[in-house]
């Protein structure tokens, strides 16, 4: 499923889906552009204290809304001209006609990025509202993926659900509209955000049941407060593990104490992944980091860097 993707993109960049095979573990951070010139600012304090961690990429999300949309090509751009960093834009179907979507695409090669992650979105405003596609859009991720990979040399990731896309009626469809993504050009996909790692490990081997061998990179958030533990199932459509947040219940009066918990669980969590062959992990850094690199030095990741 990889086979049309080049290792090294016009460009310079290396191809995520390559690189996920030949150096994994890789690991990466996840950004979001902001909405304001102080979250800029944190943003870019965020990029440059995580760049001499030497990440396998770093990714820049697609707004749900509208309003930050250019500002992902902006950052990836300019995460691609300012930095010794590989950007990847995510970019979604949302309220876009096939021809924006080609527009974008080409916007994107032109300033440099080849590395794709190709999602179909969510309506905005309430993400569990009715799905309703531009008239003269795609309905679903696969659509997206085959029009990036019409459009020339890019490497496309997709989105994967350890404990299914909340819109999915059974795990079964799930993992089947999932492999329809891979056939349909991704050569790599990244995970919700997941607490638990049998989670992702059922995931991982039901795609492989299928006969699908594309790499799962595990997306991973520490906990650094407790509206995360509370907000879980609406961030990732999955409970929050019980024996878990009963830990975190314990300390829910003393910030530092979640915060440090957070990260000792997050540690533990990639630990398992790793051990079990997850080909990556991928960090859900809320633009700060902090919590990510104190996971990263208490998983010795600059072996794998050096590896890589
Ligand atoms: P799809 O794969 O199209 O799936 C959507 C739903 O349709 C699923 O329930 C699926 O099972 C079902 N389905 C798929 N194909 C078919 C078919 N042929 N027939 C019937 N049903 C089908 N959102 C953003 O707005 N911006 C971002 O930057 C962003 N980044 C993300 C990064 C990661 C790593 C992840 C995991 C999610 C991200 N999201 C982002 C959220 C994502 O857009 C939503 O979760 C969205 O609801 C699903 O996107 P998808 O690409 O998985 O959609």
């Amino acid at each position: 499923m990889a086979l049309g993707t080049p290792s090294v993109m016009p460009g310079g960049d290396p191809a995520i889906g390559r690189l996920v095979r030949v150096a994994a573990p890789t690991f990466s951070f996840e950004f979001f552009p902001p909405k304001t010139e102080r979250g800029n600012e944190l943003l870019w304090q965020a990029i440059r204290e995580l760049e001499p961690l030497h990440p396998s990429f770093v990714s820049v999300t697609y707004g749900a809304g509208g309003s930050t949309r250019g500002r992902t090509v902006e950052i990836t751009e300019r995460i691609a001209t300012e930095t010794t960093l590989t950007p990847m834009a995510h970019l979604t179907a949302v309220n876009h006609s096939v021809a924006e979507l080609r527009n974008l695409v080409g916007r994107l090669a032109e300033a440099g990025v080849r590395n794709l992650l190709a999602l179909r979105g969510d309506p905005p405003g309430d993400p569990m509202g009715e799905w309703v596609r531009h008239p003269q859009g795609v309905d679903y991720a696969a659509d997206l993926v085959r029009l990036i990979r019409e459009a020339g040399d890019f490497s496309v990731g997709v989105a994967a659900f350890p404990y299914r896309h909340p819109r999915s009626p059974d795990v079964a469809s799930d993992t089947e509209y999932f492999i329809d993504k891979c056939r349909a050009g991704a050569d790599f996909a990244i995970t919700q955000m997941f607490f638990d790692a049998d989670d992702y490990f059922r995931l991982r081997d039901r795609v492989a049941a299928a006969g699908c061998d594309v790499p799962i990179l595990a997306g991973i958030m520490p906990v650094t407060r407790m509206s995360t533990v509370e907000r879980s199932e609406q961030m990732s459509g999955a409970p929050f593990p019980p024996a878990l947040a009963a830990e975190f219940e314990r300390v829910a009066d003393d910030p530092e104490a979640v915060r440090q918990l957070g990260v000792e669980q997050a540690s533990r969590l990639c630990e398992r992944l790793l051990a079990g062959g997850a080909p990556g992990i991928h960090f859900y850094t809320l633009n700060r980091s902090t919590a990510t690199r104190e996971v990263w030095h208490n998983l010795a990741l600059p072996t794998v860097a050096a590896g890589g």
